[in-house]
């Protein structure tokens, strides 16, 4: 059962709440910052000496995700644990969770870190979500990939475990790449999936309390390049309404059908149905804050990663208000990668994005995740544009983007 723990009271043994987040990445990073804020202590457990969120914790174990010494060190000095990545071993978690309120469980982040799981949930769900995954076929012997039917084809082979970033995601088009694909992989558990032609990607993130209340943020607009996240939208209209209420109660249906507790995002496709109607199907969900989410820290008067600390916490879950129309922007390594790559001539200034042009502009909101070296692809940081309506926000974002050097709005 999960206690409230007040924000700014000591533990039985006299000490400040402390909250503890297995990983320490930039979602790692924003959790801690947003618990600090609150008044909370906080533990990072990343073996990486340079984590993102070890860096700006109160406390960083510096062990690998399943060392006991490291778990129990966390679990001493935590009152609550959560995860900030879902490939953490579901095994680490469910130690914690004999001993600490965790949240999410490890039973739920075990299925959201296997897509053959996963997308038998969304399947399980979907009398009550009223989504249904796209068409796939779980894949790991080679009579299932030779009783694999063709209408999935052509398809995306995609790894049953540890994939993101579009990492671990193969395009096939017939039989014979499809088999190729599998050996490529190492012939480990993939899923197949069809091939949708996407109008457009949408995401939601819920936060659910262990009371069983579940409050939604609103929808937003995803734009991928390259199989990362490159754009988000969130404003009235950028995407249809009804489709996101819709969306909006999927996702619900799908938290509460896994009992979760704590912050999930759910990833929808939107496709035309047979009869070109514009239509969701479900992707895939994280248990965990969502890079899609970010926007929140800046347009609504609560963000994911306060959600996050509260459903962990125990307090209280109002329905967050957006109060700005916004476009978040990742900035992935490659803004600086000349910079760290190319080794200008000496003398020469290194590369840095034109930071003070786009701090000019209004509603610039820049979140830097403290990473010590750019990687082509790496997230790095990202850019939120606010602004008192849709046209000043998309308008100022362009202008952004443009100095950025990275594709328009619609390109
Ligand atoms: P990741 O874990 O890398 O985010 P996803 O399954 O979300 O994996 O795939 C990444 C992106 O690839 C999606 O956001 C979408 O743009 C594209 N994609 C994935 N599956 C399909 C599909 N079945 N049909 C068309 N596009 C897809
Ligand atoms: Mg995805």
């Amino acid at each position: 059962m999960m206690k409230t723990l007040l924000p700014g009271s000591l533990s039985a043994t006299g000490q400040q709440i402390t909250l503890g987040v297995m990983g320490g990445g930039q979602l790692g990073r924003m959790f801690v910052q947003a618990a600090q804020a609150m008044g909370y202590f906080t533990a990072v457990l990343d073996p990486d000496p340079a984590s993102p969120a070890g860096l700006v914790s109160h406390f960083h174990i510096q062990t690998a995700y399943d060392d006991e010494q490291g778990l129990a060190q966390l679990m001493q000095r935590c009152e609550a644990i959560t995860t900030e990545f879902e490939n953490v071993p579901a095994g680490a978690l469910f130690t914690l969770g004999a001993h600490r309120p965790v949240a999410p469980a490890s039973a739920c982040v075990a299925v959201a870190q296997d897509r053959v799981r996963e997308k038998a949930h969304f399947v399980r769900s979907a009398p009550r979500s009223g989504v249904h995954p796209a068409p796939y076929a779980a894949i790991d012997t080679p009579e299932l990939l030779a009783a694999v039917p063709g209408d999935l084809l052509p398809g995306i082979l995609k790894t049953a475990r540890l994939g993101y970033d579009g990492k671990g995601q193969v395009r096939v088009n017939d039989r014979a790449e499809l088999a190729a694909a599998w050996e490529s992989l190492h012939r480990v558990p993939c899923v197949l999936e069809k091939r949708l032609a996407l109008r457009a990607e949408c995401s939601v993130i819920v936060a659910r309390g262990a009371d069983g209340q579940c409050v939604s943020f609103p929808v937003q607009k995803n734009t991928h390049r390259d199989g990362i996240l490159a754009l988000t939208e969130a404003y009235p209209g950028a995407v249809d309404a009804a489709l996101a209420a819709q969306a909006q109660r999927a996702t619900e249906a799908i938290a509460a059908e896994l009992n979760y507790v704590g912050v999930l995002c759910v990833e929808f496709f939107i496709v035309d149905d047979a009869n070109g109607t514009p239509t969701l199907v479900v992707n895939e969900m994280a248990p965990r804050p969502h890079n899609s989410g970010h926007y929140t820290m800046d347009a609504c008067d609560l963000s994911q990663f306060e959600a996050q600390v509260r459903a962990l916490a125990g307090l209280p879950l109002p329905t967050p208000r957006q109060h700005s129309p916004a476009i978040m922007i990742n900035l992935l390594g490659d803004l600086w990668y000349d910079a760290h790559s190319a080794r200008p001539a000496a003398g020469d200034a290194p590369l840095s994005p034109p930071w003070a042009a786009v701090l000019a502009l209004p509603g610039t909101h820049l979140h830097l995740y403290g990473k010590l070296s750019a990687r082509r692809g790496r997230k790095i940081g990202h850019l939120t544009v606010t602004g008192p309506d849709v046209a000043a926000v998309r308008s100022t974002a362009a202008q952004a983007l443009a100095l950025l050097g990275l594709p328009g709005l619609d390109g």
